[in-house]
């Protein structure tokens, strides 16, 4: 007789949603369904998610790219806007609604302080990224760097304040801090990363411990979906990047204990749905063994 297995689902202490994107995410939610509001665009795509993405244009939200195509109400997303982007639509009497994360806010706000004060502000991080884009337009007199290689390249003013972007790697950005600081000992250094990434990244090394399989749930383009997919394959040989619950492998029968985690950009649905159809295969397989049983009697 076939015994059934004993099977386990265990969830990351720590996954999906960050602070800053659940907030905009809810800001956008709330004008939904406050009704007041005509026509709603967000400035870039609120989120790394396409499911979430559809879900929002299903419902009347449009990404815009530029002020000169917008008009109602505008969403700042969680990565905030170049303060000239805002002065434009300002002007076009856009109603803006911030939804920029607190901690994007609190560097915006630090860079243009120290620019007030004449420092020059070096920002380490992707010049291209939206919040790097908006950080820099608060600032004077900057430089972006990426890396160490351009942190030693670098020629440093007296007065010089550095500032990462908040999803860099703390340990990356200390790097590159000390090449900047045997440059000059004088300089200021912001702490500006934020501890999102950082906390879903230990949850999933503690969860790899309990567990002999791991789907990490998120969107393709999802950088630190991506990066918890790297992480998980060097700790487990069984780990799969899936977006949705239909793209769960079959070979996941072959696991008894299976961890899930998520991506900073994916919703709880998301993850709920998984964790439901992966009941269900469960118990699909158990009912199939019952089955084989009774026939073999
Ligand atoms: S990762 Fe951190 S800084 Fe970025 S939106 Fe989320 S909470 Fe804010």
């Amino acid at each position: 007789m076939k015994k059934n297995r004993e099977r386990k689902i265990i969830r990351a202490e720590t996954m999906g949603y960050c602070m800053g994107v659940r907030r905009a995410v809810q800001i956008v939610n709330d004008m939904l369904d406050s009704g007041k509001h005509t026509t709603i665009h967000t400035m870039g795509p609120l989120i790394h998610n396409r499911h979430v993405l559809e879900k929002l244009q299903q419902k009347g939200v449009t990404v815009i790219k530029n002020p000169d195509r917008a008009e109602g109400s505008v969403v700042i997303r969680a990565h905030g806007i170049h303060p000239e982007v805002r002065a434009l639509f300002l002007e076009r009497n856009i109603e803006l609604v911030d939804a920029t994360c607190p901690r994007v806010l609190r560097s915006q706000r630090i860079v243009k302080e120290h620019s007030d004060q004449g420092f020059h502000i070096v920002i380490v991080g992707d010049k291209d990224h939206g919040e790097v884009r908006g950080i820099a337009g608060y600032a004077g007199n900057y430089r972006v760097i990426k890396d160490e290689k351009e942190a030693q390249s670098l020629k440093l003013p007296a007065k010089t304040m550095v500032i990462g972007q908040t999803t860099l790697r703390r340990d990356e950005y200390a790097r590159i801090c000390d090449i900047l600081k045997e440059k000059n000992p004088h300089i200021k250094i912001c702490r500006s990363i934020c501890p999102a990434t950082e906390k879903r990244q230990e949850a999933l090394r503690e969860l790899a411990e309990k567990v002999d399989a791991i789907l990490v749930v998120g969107g393709r383009d999802s950088s630190n979906t991506k990066h918890l997919y790297r992480t998980a394959s060097k700790l487990i040989n069984a780990a799969w990047h899936i977006e949705e619950a239909s793209e769960i492998p079959l070979e996941i029968n072959n696991y008894d204990r299976i961890g899930i985690t998520a991506g900073a950009s994916t919703p709880d649905w998301i993850i709920d749905e998984v964790e439901r159809r992966l009941l269900e295969m469960i118990e699909e397989e158990q009912r199939l063994n019952m089955r084989g049983n009774n026939g073999n009697s």
